[in-house]
């Protein structure tokens, strides 16, 4: 459970394991839906929880179970869409069973013959992030020089996936030595580095794109959105899907390099997934052939039990996930 409303990144001791026996049920001519809880999902966007605001959905409330993504079980539902027995993914509670009355926002699960866990990731939220911003806002092409920042993450691995596909030359960053040889390794980047380990973003990018970048998928905006900004080539697009090295800050650090969008004409546009949910059905038949055929790789940071959750949420912003932080509570 969450002590209170958090502001910022979470700690560890902004949540508590609570044990109680409550009997759930879906209340006589509600359209709720009962589930037990079998993979929960840590994502960056859980932090931005603050005191409740009309409109957006409140991840961290006192003495409340976190709210967040998972993939559950349907035990009982008064809901037509949804029986006993379905599987589902979306909004759910950190608990081991939920009573969900958010069920707008449940999709049904019907294809079983890949990991049930991937509806936490690259068939999920993060997923559906990375067709969006990479397909509807970076206008790619073949033979496109794309840069991706916290390339080995949820979304990261997967833009970098979709960039190869379609014959762009890759490069991602990432936090560790070993993310970088994965990246370069198994996922099929052309090129990956360690951000940490350089002290001039600027020169880092002219090295590995000495003839510039078309597409920038930003995930973590400050200092590395300012190098890529002088970096550009003419025409290209930046894709602002987050900007996690600015989360914690009191203070965003500001971005000077913005007259490079006039003299490049660059297009850099923000997006948010939840306008693009229309697109899953058309974002799942893309994906899952490329899983089947082996095209796309994707790799997950598991952990077992609802104890490990509180951890594994606060090591996203560590970057202590070394892939799609997944959390499973039970098999099916
Ligand atoms: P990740 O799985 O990539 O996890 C976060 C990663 O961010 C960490 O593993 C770490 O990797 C990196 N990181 C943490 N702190 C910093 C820092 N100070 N500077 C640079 N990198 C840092 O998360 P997701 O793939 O799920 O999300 C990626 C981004 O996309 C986030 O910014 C998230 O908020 C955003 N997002 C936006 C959505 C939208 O609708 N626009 C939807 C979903 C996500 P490393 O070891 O490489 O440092």
């Amino acid at each position: 459970l969450a002590r209170d409303y958090i502001d910022g990144i979470p700690k560890e001791s902004d949540m508590y394991l609570s044990t109680a026996s409550t009997k759930l049920q879906v209340p006589e001519g509600s359209e709720a839906v009962l589930v037990k809880n079998l993979y929960l999902s840590c994502d960056p966007y859980m932090r931005g929880a603050k005191k409740p605001e009309p409109g957006r959905i409140t991840f961290f409330a006192p003495n409340s179970p976190v709210v967040g993504y998972g993939v559950s079980k349907v035990l009982a539902s008064g809901h037509p869409d949804f029986r006993e027995g379905d599987l589902v993914w979306g909004i759910t509670t950190w608990e081991e069973y939920s009573l969900i009355t958010r069920t707008e926002s449940l999709f049904k699960i019907h294809h079983t013959d890949v990991p049930l866990s991937y509806y936490t990731g690259i068939l999920g939220m993060p997923g559906m992030t990375a067709y969006a911003g990479f397909y509807g806002i970076c206008s790619p092409k073949k033979g496109d020089f794309v840069y991706i920042s916290s390339a080995f993450g949820a979304v990261g691995q997967l833009v970098g996936q979709f960039a190869k596909l379609l014959g762009c030359y890759v490069v991602g960053s990432a936090g560790s030595k070993e993310k970088v040889e994965i990246l370069k390794n198994k996922l099929g980047f052309d090129e990956a580095f360690n951000y940490k380990e350089e002290e001039d973003y600027d020169a880092a990018l002219k090295r590995y794109f000495p003839q510039g970048i078309d597409i920038y998928f930003d995930n973590v905006g400050g200092k590395m959105l300012d190098a890529a900004l002088l970096n550009m080539r003419l025409h290209g697009r930046i894709a602002v899907c987050g900007m996690i090295s600015q989360y914690d800050l009191e203070e965003h650090q500001g971005v000077r390099n913005l007259m490079h969008l006039i003299y490049q004409r660059i297009r850099m546009e923000g997006f948010f997934v939840y306008d693009h949910y229309h697109l899953y059905p058309e974002f799942l038949e893309t994906v899952l052939p490329y899983i089947r055929q082996g095209k796309i790789d994707y790799v997950e940071h598991i952990t077992h039990g609802i104890e490990t959750g509180p951890a594994a949420l606060v090591g996203l912003f560590s970057g202590l996930n070394f892939g799609k932080s997944v959390v499973v509570l039970a098999q099916e």
